[in-house]
């Protein structure tokens, strides 16, 4: 025992089993392809320019146009997010000692599909493990 601090913040939800899900509703047709190919001009912008491009095609419309693209949100930051647009800056708010969560959105540059992917812990860095004791 005694081994437990930071075990918290090491929980990925991963959305992948959601995400397919979904998109077989798309497919057939349950699910109005607009509703699934909504993403806002703001958000196709920022995974066209911050993006990280994807090998894989995108599940509705087969082109090779996903990105991913990561919104934090936390302690001042915007209630939409901040857009990640650099390693560095994950970085820089991982060594922050407020905890921030890191949504993973997937994108597609072609048709607009776009699904969160995953939400991370990020941030919440102490200094020392929080102990409490009764004297
Ligand atoms: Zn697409």
């Amino acid at each position: 025992m005694g081994k437990k601090t930071g075990m918290q913040s090491d929980a990925t939800i991963d959305f992948r089993m959601l995400r397919r899900t979904y998109v077989e509703l798309v497919r057939a047709g349950d699910v109005p392809r607009h509703d699934a190919c909504d993403a806002s001009i703001d958000l196709v912008r920022a995974a066209h320019h911050y993006g990280v491009a994807r090998r894989a095609a995108c599940p509705l419309c087969t082109a090779n146009e996903l990105r991913n693209v990561t919104y934090l949100f936390g302690p001042r930051l915007p209630k939409s997010g901040r857009c990640i647009t650099s390693a560095r800056s994950l970085r820089a708010f991982a060594a922050r000692p407020e905890q921030f969560t890191a949504y993973t959105v997937e994108v597609c540059l072609a048709c607009q599909w776009n699904h969160v992917l995953a939400a991370a812990p990020c941030g919440g860095r102490r200094s020392r493990p929080r102990v409490r004791r009764r004297a």
